[in-house]
């Protein structure tokens, strides 16, 4: 489908993270974790990019989340204000949990910052329809701050026993009390035991997506367990 809509909202998720909400056309339908093409005016005419939707087809909006690079598409994007119009395009992607009954029993989410817009999607799905698939998510970041979603998924916790997420921060303020250091094999097997039997969903930069790859090769995760979104364009 392709559209032009009006933004509703602009969301500052972190210091270099925002969301920005549009009207969702009744007849847009989409799986939790698509994408679709975003395009907006920016000083030297149009700029089209691929934007994972970080709201869920539960919620009565369209939401997008990106990092803001300085850019001259993150920097329309940081501009919009409520009432302007976009184009979108989509959805399009197989990074999804299909199927309304979820695909998958148990789920291990692996990201770092910007990464998390299509996870969220999926967990904020899986929590409003009730689905019986246990999730973990492990959330890497440089500092609390950066933790983009934080509450609500702090929130989400608490109501919906068959969702966790494990943040962890890599330049922890004296104040973090919760786990530092990037995702690794010692973290996985601590906080999710029966890692063997998760289905993974990793998403983020490139060079990150790659790094974890490796690491559940090493952990000897069938390639068959395993999907991936990769965000080209930061690294
Ligand atoms: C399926 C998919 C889903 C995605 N979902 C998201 C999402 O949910 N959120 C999100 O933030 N991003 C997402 N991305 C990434 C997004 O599409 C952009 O690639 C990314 O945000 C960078 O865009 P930018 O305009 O901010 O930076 P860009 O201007 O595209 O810069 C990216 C890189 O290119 C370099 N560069 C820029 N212009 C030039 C030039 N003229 N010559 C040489 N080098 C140049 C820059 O230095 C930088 O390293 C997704 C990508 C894919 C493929």
């Amino acid at each position: 489908m392709n559209f032009e809509t009006d933004v509703t909202e602009s969301i500052q998720r972190t210091g270099d993270i925002i969301s920005i909400r549009f009207a969702r056309p009744a007849e847009f339908d989409y799986s939790p974790g698509q994408f679709i093409f975003v395009t907006v005016g920016s000083g030297d005419g149009e700029v089209t990019k691929h934007l994972s939707i970080s709201s869920s087809p539960t919620e009565g909006f369209l939401e997008v989340t990106k990092r803001l690079t300085g850019h001259p598409f993150a920097n329309a994007l940081a501009a919009l204000k409520e009432g302007d119009k976009v184009r979108l395009r989509g959805p399009f992607g197989k990074f999804t949990l299909a199927g309304d009954a979820g695909e998958h029993k148990k789920i291990g989410m692996l990201s770092g910052g910007i990464g998390i817009s299509p996870l969220r999607s999926m967990i904020k799905y899986a929590c409003d329809k009730m689905l019986d698939t246990d999730i973990v998510l492990f959330y890497s970041n440089r500092h609390e701050e950066s933790i983009a979603f934080k509450k609500e998924f702090e929130d989400l916790t608490r109501k919906f026993p068959k969702f966790n997420v494990a943040n962890t921060v890599t330049m922890p303020a004296p104040s973090w009390k919760g786990i530092t250091g990037r995702i690794s094999a010692d973290m996985i097997q601590k906080y999710m035991p029966d890692y063997l039997d998760r289905v993974f969903y990793i998403s983020g930069p490139t060079r990150m997506v790659d790094s974890l790859l490796s690491l559940l090769k090493e952990m000897r995760i069938p390639e068959e367990q395993i999907k991936k979104e990769f965000f080209p364009g930061y690294d």
